[in-house]
């Protein structure tokens, strides 16, 4: 991993758009900051169009929408992206909605498998707006012991379930996409990107696990400083700051190339 500052201006010119992760890449702890917003707006304005890339729940996606400058929101660690067009915000499901019916029903039995086995987890506390999956909380408002974790993505994925960890949730769910996957649909769905030009020509930040299929699907990756001591994560560029702090560093220095 290099320096961050060590990013080459012509790559930086040449860039289409940011990829981000919400919690502990553009959020401190759950916490948008002044100058984490205001590297929103700069990378906005500056041409680049900005789709986040999160865990958190499509809910959560239909409000940010709206609310920030990006061209859409791919929650759910990629399941469902989230588009405002003409002031409409549409979900977009792979599945229909009788599909993701049944498949949510097969997911809440699970759940209540797990629950009875591992009684240390607890469902996060933004599980009614999910459609996809479902969140244990592991380390946001409590810490559960690492074996506790393991032995129940064990049993999950021994029921045929998908098991993702970012820094804060145990996510589960039946769906097979992963955040790269997820994103590079919607570029192509929204936007006639195909998957190659979007892997040459979008950044991506993060800063754990979940952001691991990321880091290996496009060429231009960055983590935030609180990304090292997990050794399985390579981003080729390293912001020194972490958290938001790390992502304005990171867009301070995309904007002084474009500029
Ligand atoms: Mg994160």
């Amino acid at each position: 991993m290099k320096p961050a500052a060590q990013f080459p201006a012509a790559d930086a010119r040449r860039l289409a758009g940011v990829l981000f992760d919400l919690d502990d890449t553009v959020l401190d702890r759950g916490r948008l900051s002044q100058s984490a917003l205001a590297a929103l707006y700069g990378l906005a304005e500056s041409g680049l169009l900005l789709v986040g890339v999160t865990g958190r729940p499509a809910g959560w996606g239909q409000v940010l929408v709206r609310q920030w400058p990006v061209a859409g929101m791919v929650t759910e660690n990629g399941i469902i992206a989230l588009v405002q067009r003409q002031h409409r915000v549409h979900l977009l499901d792979r599945l229909s909605h009788g599909e993701r019916e049944q498949r949510r029903a097969q997911l809440l039995a699970l759940v209540a498998e797990l629950r009875e086995r591992f009684v240390e987890l607890e469902p996060s506390d933004d599980i009614a707006g999910r459609f996809s999956d479902y969140s244990f909380d592991i380390a946001e408002s409590r810490q559960v012991d690492a074996a506790v974790v393991r032995a129940a993505s064990d049993f999950a994925r021994e029921r045929g379930a998908r098991v993702v960890r970012s820094s804060i949730h145990l996510h589960i769910s039946y769906d097979a996409d992963d955040k790269a996957s997820g994103v590079l649909r919607f570029l192509h769905g929204e936007h006639g990107i195909d998957p190659s030009a979007a892997r040459h020509g979008f950044a991506f930040v993060g800063d754990s696990e979940n952001d691991a299929p990321c880091f290996g699907a496009f060429e231009h990756t960055f983590g935030v400083a609180n990304l090292r001591g997990r050794p399985s994560l390579l981003p080729r560029y390293i912001a020194s700051e972490p958290m938001g702090k790390g992502f304005a560093e990171i867009a301070a220095v995309l904007l002084a190339a474009r500029r």
